[in-house]
């Protein structure tokens, strides 16, 4: 058990993510003023992946959108307890949010050039693709297969084989569009980096998937809110952690050093950063690159993990249509979108190819809006806004119905205004948006990476470094609650290791 001497303890946690401020709550209600505590970050807002804003008159969500499963989950409860489940008046009305209607029904799936997709057609497909989503959940997917890309298509092509007419090319256009849905929750650029074995042991709370009236902000908000005026400190961007692995002589604690040339000194260091930015300090070998380097550096199994395990890219752009109030409601509808390979409407750029979907942020929202994943999404963060909106018009074109609809397509089809974008992977402070596990990789390197340091022997200063954030969570990665769960899980680690008393939030 550790020693609470004259001078208290001090606990550096570095980032004011979902993982930073749920290990500092939680450090705080439990342990007093027992721990010198300070939450040093890099940017000048709380929040990391989680940042609400606004656009044309709606709130919006730029990283973490919904609570995935409500029943059980620590972050619908804190929601509530951050009074995120209330909308906030906008003149005597709700203010509008993404998905306040909830879950987006009955879209109209539209070939590309224009026909509007057989409805019994795509719901084959999509129960196709629901059983075999189901089998790899449930691991009765088999050994075949390395990866979820492989064993999808494999089902695809077992569907076809089992069927006695022909595909047509919008038959493999809709499975295609459903694989790039997935590709959406899971940040993979392509399915065949995904790891087949790992999706069975990932775990979603049961219950209904929500967004939030007040938005997601609130709940980081309401974290800090009760940690002490100055506790969490802007602007501090860490670039060097330095520690002493066991066996090594003398006690120092740890040294935190950040770009400005500051230092700061700590019992314990908190490392909640993103997998993105622990990948790129691998690499570090000049001043100001982005990254996180440690000294001496992590060790080689801890940087094995980091370099295997997948950190993937996804970024959302909000469109808001031409004419109109406010107040009016559009008559666009949820428009998924069956690509045609052979590139049918040859003005359709690459980059829109491998989205699934461009849908109003709520029924009759003049804000549309559409997720790009990978290579697209890395490329929408380097073009200009009126490269973006010719591209989206030339989409919307390459989808409009038929001129015998141009009435109701004129209408329904708009143009865009303006947009608005994410660009979460050119962000210094994050280098991508979510881990996955990628094939080659497994569950034991979220473990690994989850493991404090130094590891081993018997250490003078043991639990230099803790290591939170949500590519740490073996089972929930990529989640907010899964973030907040590994910031408790560090913060009791401390706790127990100072045999205070253990507590809730
Ligand atoms: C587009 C998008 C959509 C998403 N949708 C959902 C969703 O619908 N539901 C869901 O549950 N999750 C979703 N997520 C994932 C979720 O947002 C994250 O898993 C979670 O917020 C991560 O929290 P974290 O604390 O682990 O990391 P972060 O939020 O990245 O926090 C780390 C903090 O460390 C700071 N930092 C970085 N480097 C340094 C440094 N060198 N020195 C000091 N500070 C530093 C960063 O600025 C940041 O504030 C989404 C994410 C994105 C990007």
């Amino acid at each position: 058990m550790g020693d609470i001497g004259e001078r208290k303890p001090k606990v550096v946690i570095v980032g004011a993510g979902m993982a930073g401020l749920a290990a500092a709550h939680r450090l705080q209600s439990c342990s007093g003023d027992i721990l010198d505590l300070v939450v040093v970050e890099a940017g000048d807002r709380i929040g990391g992946r989680i940042f609400t804003s606004e656009f044309s008159g709606s709130r919006i969500e730029m990283g973490a959108t919904w609570i995935h499963g409500i029943d059980g989950s620590p972050v619908y409860d804190m929601a509530k307890k951050a009074g995120a489940l209330i909308p906030d008046d906008h003149g005597g009305f709700p203010f509008p949010f993404e998905r306040m209607d909830g879950l987006r029904s009955e879209p109209l799936t539209v070939a590309e050039g224009g026909r509007v997709v057989d409805a019994s057609m795509i719901s084959r497909i999509s129960a196709l693709f629901s059983h075999l989503k189901d089998l790899i959940a449930s691991g009765e997917a088999g050994d075949d297969s390395p990866s979820v890309g492989a064993f999808l298509r494999r089902g695809f092509q077992s569907y076809l084989a089992s069927r006695e007419i022909g595909a047509d090319w919008t038959e493999a256009a809709a499975f295609a569009m459903y694989e790039y849905g997935e590709r959406t929750y899971t940040a993979v650029d392509d399915l065949e980096s995904l790891d087949l074995a790992a999706e069975k042991e990932y775990k979603e709370f049961p219950g209904e998937h929500i967004t939030l009236p007040g938005g997601y902000s609130r709940i980081p908000n309401f974290l800090s809110s009760r940690l002490p005026a100055g506790a969490i400190r802007f602007g501090r961007n860490v670039s060097l952690i330095e520690w002493r692995p066991a066996g090594s002589a003398g006690i120092d604690p740890v040294r935190i050093h950040f770009e400005d040339g500051g230092m700061e000194y700590a019992d314990h260091a908190i490392v909640t950063v993103s997998l993105g930015v622990l990948k790129a300090g691998l690499n570090v070998t000049v001043d100001g690159a982005p990254g996180l380097a440690f000294s001496p550096p992590l060790p080689e199994k801890k940087r094995e993990a980091i370099r295997r395990l997948g950190f993937g890219l996804v970024n959302k752009l909000f469109m808001e249509l031409k004419g109109g109030g406010e107040n009016d409601r559009s008559p666009f509808p949820s428009l998924r979108m069956a690509f045609d390979p052979a590139r049918h409407v040859a003005s359709i750029p690459r980059w829109i190819r491998r989205t699934e979907s461009i849908f109003p942020i709520h029924s009759g929202s003049r804000v549309l809006l559409a997720w790009f994943v990978g290579g697209e999404a890395a490329e929408i963060e380097k073009m200009d806004d009126d490269e973006i909106i010719r591209g989206i018009h030339a989409t919307l074109d390459g989808f409009s119905p038929p001129p015998r609809a141009a009435a109701a397509a004129d209408a329904a089809f708009g143009k865009i205004a303006r947009i608005r974008r994410s660009g979460w992977g050119r962000d210094p402070r994050f280098l991508g948006s979510y881990s996955y596990v990628a094939v080659g990789s497994s569950g034991d390197d979220q473990d690994e990476l989850a493991k404090p340091l130094p590891e081993g022997g018997i250490s003078p200063a043991p639990l230099q470094i803790l290591f939170a954030g949500e590519a740490t969570h073996r089972t929930r990665y990529a989640t907010t609650h899964g973030a907040f769960l590994s910031g408790v899980r560090e913060a009791d680690r401390l706790i127990q290791h100072y045999g205070l008393r253990s507590c809730g939030f």
